[in-house]
């Protein structure tokens, strides 16, 4: 299970099932959910754009003690609660046009899964029953535990808080698949009894049930390849004996403040909301894509300035010199390589920083001249329609735009499919999307606020 990165392979051809761990919706979405989303968000985004069919599917635990705790202390139904921060959720990652998701999974959607794949490891022999009715996962059942990891032991910086304690455990480190009902806790009446789902079994069920037994990209934060990912791993490999369960590991790197860990307790935990306030979400989505998404980072307003000011070179760079409407020739070897460097780096484990120097070299040749056409602006909506943080000019974007399509309308005519269709992908590789309709074609750039346009 290699770390490297290497050429990417799915199991089926250009189908990509890519599945990220999601949030536990129990109180605002914070600034490490900000960054692992939204460098997810620009990774499937590339991929699709890159020619991968991306079904991208993130769970939402919606069962958990934290929920429980959490209701109770707000004296509120724990459904409620889970529903009241789903929802928040999911508007904070529109917020920060966090769009790529293809489905979120409710883990109490899956119980039916839940409780099949359990079963099945009771059958087996790899789970076992403690006296108040709770069902363990026996990882001294499973060799290769810690193979991701490399490492059966906790350490400091693991996500621990979900380690179940239990003094009827057989292994310290096993953990928890079933908890037994106990008053006062929501619960479900099962073949396995009355109870409720642990944390590592939703993440394979739903799986499972999505994907299939293995499937091709499994991401999350780095703190969750210890023990989650272990578990995962353990959990659906021990019970369809199909190794691997994923072909590809990406973890994301931790986020600190100002050098620190962020925490409630250390008084710098900031929510998206928060930070949305005195952040455009531009700024945002520039400073997490600039950092590769496996390293850690470091959020602090000097860092969030320097964003800003790049970026306004960027917008400066766009309202000042590139003109779709101008034929700029002469541009054509210079943008072709500019474009073949950014793609090699981004080949190479998605290295953005390398991409974004590319980038900025481009703008720093382009800016001398006296203007920049319509190559440039080609390249550069590419770039956005996965990365989301440039401003075009309406007009300018409608001068490049609408010739086009009229060009694909005559070729539509002529029945001349081929060049139809190669308009078409044109257009699409710039997040402009063609609707053909009983009143005309109209289009849309997806990562535009400016609706539908139609074209006479
Ligand atoms: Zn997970």
């Amino acid at each position: 299970m290699s770390r490297q990165a290497s050429e990417l392979v799915p199991m089926e051809n250009k189908k990509i099932k890519f599945f990220v761990c999601g949030p536990t919706v129990y109180d605002f979405s914070h600034l490490g959910h900000a960054k692992t989303y939204t460098q997810f968000d620009f990774i499937v985004k590339y991929l699709r754009w890159s020619g991968f069919d991306v079904n991208y599917l993130q769970n939402i635990t919606d069962i958990d003690d934290k929920i429980i705790q959490r209701a109770a202390e707000r004296n509120i139904d724990w459904r409620s609660l889970a529903d009241e921060f789903e929802k928040i959720y999911v508007d904070d990652m529109l917020s920060l046009h966090n769009t790529a998701v293809t489905k979120y999974a409710r883990a109490t959607d899956y119980i039916n899964s839940i409780v099949s794949q359990v079963q099945r490891m009771l059958d087996k022999g790899l789970a076992y029953r403690v006296a108040d009715g709770s069902i363990y996962f026996e990882i001294a059942k499973f060799g290769d535990y810690g193979k991701l990891s490399g490492r059966t032991e906790l350490q400091e910086h693991d996500a621990v808080s979900r380690i179940d304690s239990d003094d009827q455990k057989k292994g310290w480190n096993d953990f928890c698949l079933w908890k037994a009902f106990k008053e006062g806790e929501p619960s479900w009446d099962t073949p396995l009894g009355k109870g409720r789902p642990g944390w590592h079994i939703e993440d394979t069920a739903i799986t499972e049930t999505e994907f299939g037994p293995q499937y091709d990209i499994h991401g999350g934060a780095i703190d969750l390849i210890f023990p989650h990912h272990e578990a995962e791993i353990a959990q659906m490999e021990s019970v369809s004996g199909k190794a691997p369960l994923v072909r590809y590991w990406m973890h994301t790197g931790f986020l600190n403040i100002n050098s620190q860990k962020m925490s409630k307790s250390l008084g710098n935990f900031k929510t998206i909301r928060d930070i949305l306030k005195t952040y455009d979400y531009r700024i945002l989505r520039y400073f997490f894509i600039i950092n590769q998404y496996r390293l850690a980072m470091d959020f602090s307003d000097a860092g969030l300035e320097q964003a800003k000011n790049s970026l306004t070179r960027i917008d400066e760079f766009i309202f000042n010199k590139v003109d779709a409407n101008y034929d700029d020739s002469g541009d054509e070897a210079a943008v072709e390589e500019a474009k073949a460097k950014f793609h090699e780096a981004l080949s190479n484990d998605f290295n953005t920083p390398q991409a974004f120097a590319v980038l900025f070299d481009f703008i720093r040749s382009q800016n001398i001249k006296e203007i920049s056409g319509r190559r440039t602006f080609e390249f550069l909506s590419q770039i956005n329609s996965f990365m989301d943080f440039m401003k075009f000019d309406q007009a300018k974007s409608d001068a490049f735009i609408e010739p086009l399509i009229i060009e694909r309308n005559d070729a539509r005519t002529k029945k001349d499919f081929a060049k139809s269709d190669q308009i078409r992908d044109r257009l699409l590789s710039m997040g402009v999307k063609i609707y053909d309709t009983k009143e005309g074609t109209k289009y849309r750039m997806q990562n535009f606020e400016s609706g539908i346009k139609k074209v006479q």
